[in-house]
């Protein structure tokens, strides 16, 4: 049951093969059997076997969608009524959501199943899932290695079979990354596509949700039910949420494919450049033909993103101040010391970094030198993909320079770290969708392949995805000792 797909478990629901409480059940027994992966923070178990129930009854009744009574988690950043919502922090280990955020509201609506609350970075800030308070996820594909972060948890569940699917967010390649050295499907959005509201912020001008699934196809019912206008968040686009099933089977014959230079240099590792070369001659076949690009300001992009999230950063975790939630330390003599202690306390080490950078890039002295002409970098970036997208339908790369590396060997150099989101964060500065597919294997290690789009194209890049994945198995590969 647990390796299905969502709409081949849809149909097994409905033709009474199993029920959603058997389902929801079998998945937690295997989160159960499996913690040394450590992708859950907090698993509900009594209220998803409620809503499974409730999901029967829909099913009875014929009034089910494809997503109903289907187990799932989300990534702890997404607010959830009555649950824990820590963003793996110690500042947040403490904090029940009094409301949901609307991502979550929406897969409610859609009859979803609720295992839990997964592991991530600290307030999403990382790539490897190791500044975690609750301590790292493991890949599954190999215990010793990272899954990726932020949305490490996510990506685990999803490849260990854990869940069917999962939510994460991207503010520079948190669901790309983790889904490329897993081995799953990831899809970040245009940016305002899914509402932030309830979504704890990292970066407001990077962040975006997404699903993060099996494949492809997952992808677009994923995206279908959390999709949308909201009010309640000013940065949401009020634009018409596109039938992402629709177009999913178009063949590709006159597809233009860009190959930005500036990806495929000499510093780009062969293993990798094997596994890429491979995938494009797959779309080759499939009707496609292939362009360079150049995009020369790519090159920028990791300073100026650490500029931008940072200084954000700095901003939006200064609500957490010991004062009306979160860690509050002991005994304080006064406001200044309560301040100072409680966030000292809470935050870990990669986010205290990352407020440090982020107050001084904003600071009187410094504001125009730094964060200025980081937001003028993000326009040339910008610029470059809206010139590279007039020439070609899509551009594709890889989507890490390595497969995943060894649990604590970059946790010393947060330069090496902020090098793991190379090829993904420029199109966060540019608010793109793109994502990310499995493409092949180096040392039996996952490698993804990324598919970037211009703005509100989601359904194209699934058309893309889904296509290759019909005529490659790499998505269907699962970690032998997790299967
Ligand atoms: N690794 C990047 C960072 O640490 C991106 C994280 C993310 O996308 N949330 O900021």
């Amino acid at each position: 049951m647990h390796s299905q797909t969502i709409s081949q478990l849809a149909h097994g629901l409905r033709s009474g093969q199993f029920s959603s409480v058997e389902l929801t059940q079998h998945f937690l027994e295997r989160i159960k059997r499996y913690p040394e992966l450590n992708a859950y923070i907090t698993v509900t178990d009594q209220p998803a076997l409620q809503t499974a129930q409730l999901a029967d009854a829909k099913i009875a009744a014929g009034t089910a969608g494809l997503l109903t009574g289907i187990p799932m988690a989300h990534k702890d950043i997404f607010c959830t009524q009555g649950v824990k919502t820590s963003c793996a922090s110690k500042m947040l280990d403490n904090f029940i959501a009094p409301y949901n955020a609307t991502l979550v509201d929406k897969l409610d609506q859609a009859g979803a199943v609720m295992l839990g609350k997964l592991n991530m970075d600290e307030f999403a800030m990382g790539s490897s899932n190791e500044t975690s308070f609750y301590g790292a996820a493991k890949n599954p594909w190999d215990t010793n290695k990272v899954p990726g972060g932020s949305s490490g948890g996510s990506a685990v569940a999803v490849a260990a079979q854990l869940a069917v699917y999962a939510t994460g967010t991207d503010t520079g390649g948190s669901i790309r990354q983790p889904a490329a050295l897993c081995g799953i499907t990831g899809l970040k959005p245009t940016y305002g596509r899914i509402s932030r509201y309830g979504m704890i912020a990292y970066a407001s001008s990077l962040d975006q949700a997404g699903p993060m699934a099996r494949s492809a196809e997952d992808a677009a019912i994923l995206l279908q039910a959390m999709a949308g206008f909201d009010p309640k968040d000013s940065t949401s686009a009020d634009v018409p949420v596109a039938d992402y099933l629709a177009d999913i089977n178009q063949p590709l014959q006159g597809l233009t494919i860009g190959l930005p230079k500036e990806f495929f240099a000499e510093s780009l590792n062969a293993e990798m450049a094997g596994v890429l070369a491979t995938a494009i001659a797959e779309y080759q076949k499939l009707g496609a033909t292939i362009k360079d690009v150049s995009m020369p300001n790519l090159k920028l992009a990791i300073p100026a993103y650490y500029v931008i999230a940072s200084a954000e950063c700095s901003a939006n975790l200064s609500r957490f101040d010991g004062v009306r939630f979160g860690h509050r330390c002991q005994n304080a003599q006064d406001l200044t010391d309560l301040y100072v202690r409680s966030r000292g306390e809470a935050f870990g080490k990669e986010v205290k970094r990352r407020i440090l950078m982020g107050t001084y890039a904003l600071s009187a002295g410094y504001y125009d030198a730094y964060y200025l002409k980081a937001q003028k970098v993000r326009r040339l970036i910008s610029e470059d993909f809206s010139k590279a997208l007039t020439e070609v339908d899509v551009i594709m790369s890889p989507v890490t320079p390595s497969p995943a590396f060894g649990i604590g060997e970059k946790l010393a150099d947060p330069i090496e770290m902020y090098l793991a989101d190379i090829y993904t964060i420029a199109v966060n500065l540019a608010g793109l969708p793109a994502l990310s597919v499995p493409a092949g294997f180096i040392n039996g290690l996952p490698a993804g392949l990324q598919i970037i789009g211009n703005y509100f194209q989601e359904a194209k890049l699934l058309n893309v995805a889904h296509r290759y994945q019909q005529v490659t198995d790499w998505h269907h590969q699962q970690p032998q000792k997790f299967s």
